[in-house]
Order: C-alpha cells, then structure tokens, then sequence
C-alpha cells in the first residue's frame, strides 16, 4: 500500500532520515537514469560528491561511503564511467562498512500527505540549504579540492546538478533563471545561505496554490513568525524581512545540531 501511517514530527528540526533517503533517492534512482557519466556530468557529479563528503554533517558511516566513493572517483583517470560502476561501488562498500545510507526511502520532516507529493524535492532544498550553512561556518572545509576558497561552492554545485540530473526539467530551466539574474552578485558564504533561502522563497510564492502543492503544507514565506518572530519586521505598514536576524535562524536551523536522528537505524 502506498498509505503508510502519517507520523509526526517537529518543524523547527531536521531530519537525518531525510537527508540520507535524498542521498539513497539521488544515487540509485535519480542517476540512474544516466547510463554512463562523462564531460560535464561527470565533472558535475564530482563535484557533488566533493561538496556532500566535505561538508556533509553525516553519521560517520554515511560520510566514510562518500568519502570512499570521492577517492575513488578523484582517483580514476577515466573519462566516462558507467553508472553501473558507481553503483556496484557505493553496493560493496555499504556492504563492507554494514551499510548505512538507508536501504530504503522514508521521510519524517519531508513526508506528504500523499506518496506524489514532497519527499525527495523538499530532501533536497534541505540538504542544499544545510550544505550552505555548512560551509559557512567551516570555510576550510573545501581546502585542497578543486572548490576551494569559492563562496559560490556549494550553489554552483547546486545549479549543475539541478540542471543536468534533476528529474524535474521545469524546475531545473527556473531555477537557472534564477541563476543567471543573480548569482553572481554573491560574494562570501553568509550572502550565499541568504541567497539560497530567498530563492526558495520565490519559488514557494511561485507556487502557492499550484498542483504540486501538499495541501496539508501549503506553500509560505518561510521561516513563519511562529518559527521566527524576529525575522519579521514591519515599515511603513509593510512587511519586510530582517535579514541579519533570517541569517542567525537559518544557520541555527540547519546547523548540525538541530538534524535529529529520529528514524535512522
Ligand atoms: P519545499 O519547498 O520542498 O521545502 C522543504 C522545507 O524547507 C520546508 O518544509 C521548510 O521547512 C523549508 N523551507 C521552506 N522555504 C524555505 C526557504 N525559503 N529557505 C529555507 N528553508 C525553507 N516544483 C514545481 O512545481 N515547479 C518548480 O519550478 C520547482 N522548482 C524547484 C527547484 C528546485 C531547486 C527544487 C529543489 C525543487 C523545485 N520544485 C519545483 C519542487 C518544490 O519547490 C517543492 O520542493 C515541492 O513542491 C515540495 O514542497 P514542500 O512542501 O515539501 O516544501
């Protein structure tokens, strides 16, 4: 049955389950679609696999799988690799390490109210938007990696791999929209968390109301007052956003600290 049972959870946290369910969806389905990688794709899923090993705030095991399969892949002199090959080698390591990205797919923060809706897209805002956090408060994590010293890291990382390998091609064409108008005005790492949340934002404004919204999460300005009350701020009768105070939120929301291992086993 495609019902299973609705669980709760808490909005102010975030879920390790469905980082690590984003990460098992990424590399057995989505890339899989990919008979072989090479030339840009290779050079993009290098650099995600760079960006998720250095920066990912993971369980030891999960972060060891990635690290493995970057060696491996820094390490080959080839100039197309079969999708076959990664696979057997994330398989075998998994196997070796007694696996640990989850065998399977569940969501707890991004689970819908039906199987069609949210799960994997929302895992990935999510990881993206914790990868930003994270290289913003570890500058050197990306030191001797060919994304060294580069604010704009981890969101070009981002912009590749949404527009090569995900499987939504609208939302990859929009979000290179995006790209093109303004991200190239991000200079350091904070500017690049602010960035990533504002664009977020604008796609919810896009599609507030529309068919791919969950109806039992409706799209909003995010971080809400309730989440954030001094986020909020009013001028002139109008709302605005206190930027200064959005960035503290979200690098304490998706900080290390605030990813609960609720459901990973
Ligand atoms: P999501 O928007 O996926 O958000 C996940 C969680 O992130 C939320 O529950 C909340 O906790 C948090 N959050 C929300 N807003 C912010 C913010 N501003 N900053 C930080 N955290 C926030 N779908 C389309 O139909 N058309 C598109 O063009 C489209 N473009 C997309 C582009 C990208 C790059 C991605 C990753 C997805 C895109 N999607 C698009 C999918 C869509 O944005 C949602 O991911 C999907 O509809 C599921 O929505 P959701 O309710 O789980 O919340």
């Amino acid at each position: 049955s495609t019902s299973e049972q609705y669980r709760d959870f808490d909005k102010s946290k975030v879920y390790m389950v469905d980082l690590e369910s984003g990460l098992h969806y990424l590399l057995r389905v989505e890339l899989a679609t990919h008979k072989t990688l090479e030339g840009v794709e290779l050079k993009t899923f290098k650099d995600f696999v760079t960006v998720v090993a250095k920066l990912f705030p993971g369980r030891q095991s999960v972060v060891k799988l990635l690290e493995t399969l970057l060696e491996w892949l820094v390490s080959l002199p080839l100039e197309k690799i079969p999708y076959e090959a990664i696979l057997d080698l994330a398989n075998n390591k998994m196997r070796i390490s007694g696996l640990h990205l989850s065998e399977r797919v569940q969501w707890l923060g991004c689970q819908g109210s039906s199987v069609a809706l949210r799960g994997y897209p929302c895992s990935l805002w999510t990881l993206f938007h914790v990868l930003t956090v994270q290289a913003a408060s570890r500058p050197d994590a990306l030191a001797n990696t060919a994304l060294e010293d580069d604010p704009l890291a981890v969101l070009q990382t981002m912009r590749q791999y949404i527009g090569m390998f995900f499987g939504c091609r609208e939302c990859g064409k929009h979000f290179e929209e995006m790209a093109q108008e303004s991200m190239s005005q991000v200079k350091s790492l904070d500017e690049a968390v602010l960035w990533l949340w504002r664009k977020h934002n604008q796609v919810n404004a896009r599609l507030a109301g529309s068919m791919s919204e969950d109806p039992m999460f409706p799209k909003t300005q995010w971080p809400t007052p309730d989440l954030c009350p001094t986020c909020h701020e009013e001028q002139d009768g109008l709302h605005v956003w206190n930027e200064d105070m959005v960035l503290a939120f979200l690098k304490k929301h998706y900080s290390a600290a605030n990813i609960s291992p609720k459901y990973t086993s």
